[in-house]
């Protein structure tokens, strides 16, 4: 099998592995104990913590570690309006292109009363600078963008809004969840207040993420209890932590190598499906974008038999976001990018990984030839 969803998740590398089955063997005291196997295990818990905090760039303190990206999006939003309506600010501001859970919790709260406005993206997927400016005002707490989007891969103007939204006295929180591992991207220069990230995007294990809380702000806990400094209750997933670090380390150690050589894959993927297919559309071409990613669309030939056939013949790619697929809905992202229905819906994301060879990227091309071509034909009704 050809994988190429790795925004949906990636494998867990082999290192991961080994010192999370060491952990649980080893390290399974408690952390907050205070007989010799917990302190044993709270070293172990520290060291991760340093560990994981060199990649984010970040201080050890101000990472605290929770179930995933989807919990830490969700402490940072009702966290940020909790510090906000201290002051009067109870506007949330978000991109129209977030993961479905933050729009769904976005949602949520706009439904039980809480002020929400939704940035608009211009036609490559950016966010538009000129909309944000004239959304972020007095009365907003937070401003929450992702860093770069998971159908796409199209980076988001982070500095620029993080100046907007201190300009106007709101806190910004950045979804890195896509950017960790894959670019030089880095919490402390980032200017955000907030940042949350996961480790099964980078080959570490699902159910382990975290969210920076930048040093002097409080973010109230979603869960109450004493551990993270009170900040995340209940018994850390010390494996899990674990396996963020070692895989937060594996990925330190070969960036620049891995981005270079995901930047050259991504690049033969795309000229070599355009150079054999008509009609090849690829979205946030003339922008910047991650390294692995290529969403695109062959006319408006619907993505699901496309990626079925493709499967059949052994590659594995998917139609924009994993929660939403197997749905029929169109992907909100591309409709907010300004895409009909039927364009949405011909949209496929092939998101390369560190370990994708130039082989894999050529099967797929003759793959994609093989199954795509007879689909693209003129039916003798349609050629009348
Ligand atoms: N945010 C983005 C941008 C994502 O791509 C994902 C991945 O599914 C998430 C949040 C959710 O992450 P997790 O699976 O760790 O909850």
């Amino acid at each position: 099998m050809i994988y190429l969803d790795h925004n949906a998740t990636t494998r867990p590398a082999a290192e991961v592995l080994e010192e999370m089955t060491e952990c649980l063997q080893q390290a399974w005291a408690n952390p907050s104990s205070m007989h010799e196997p917990g302190q044993a295990a709270r070293r172990v818990l520290s060291d991760a913590r340093a560990r994981v905090a060199q990649l984010v760039g970040c201080r050890g303190a101000e990472l605290v570690f929770t179930s995933g990206a989807t919990e830490a999006n969700h402490m940072a939003v009702l966290g940020a309006l909790a510090v906000g309506a201290t002051t009067g600010r109870r506007r949330l501001v978000l991109s129209a292109v977030e993961h479905p859970g933050l729009l769904a919790l976005a949602q949520r709260l706009q439904a039980e009363g809480t002020p929400v406005d939704l940035i608009p993206v211009d036609g490559d997927g950016r966010v538009s600078i000129a909309a944000a400016s004239r959304l972020i005002g007095p009365d907003v707490a937070l401003v929450s963008m992702m860093g770069a989007n998971n159908e796409t891969g199209v980076l988001m103007p982070v500095g620029e809004l993080a100046e907007l939204a201190h300009r106007a006295g709101a806190l910004l929180h950045v979804d890195a969840t896509q950017l960790l591992g894959k670019t030089a991207h880095r919490f402390d220069d980032s200017g955000a207040d907030l940042w949350s990230v996961s480790a099964h995007k980078l080959h570490g294990p699902k159910g382990t993420g975290a969210l920076v809380v930048r040093k002097g702000l409080e973010c109230p806990a979603l869960l109450s209890g004493r551990q993270e400094r009170h900040r995340r209750g209940g018994t850390e997933n010390l494996p899990g932590i674990v396996g963020f670090a070692a895989a937060a380390e594996r990925a330190a150690r070969t960036l620049a190598a891995d981005v270079a050589g995901l930047q050259a894959r991504q690049a033969r993927l795309e000229a070599g499906l355009r150079a054999a297919l008509p009609g090849v559309h690829i979205y946030g071409e003339g922008v910047a974008r991650l390294p692995n990613t290529s969403c695109l669309r062959f006319g408006t030939l619907d993505a699901e038999p496309v990626l079925s056939r493709l499967e059949r013949a052994g590659v594995v790619a998917s139609s924009g976001a994993a929660c939403t697929a197997g749905g029929t809905q169109p992907s909100h992202v591309l409709l907010a990018m300004g895409e009909g229905a039927a364009q949405a819906k011909a949209a496929i994301r092939f998101s390369l990984g560190r370990d994708t060879t130039d082989d894999e990227i050529e099967q797929t091309i003759a793959a994609a030839r093989r199954v795509i071509a007879p689909l693209l034909q003129p039916t003798p009704a349609s050629a009348e």
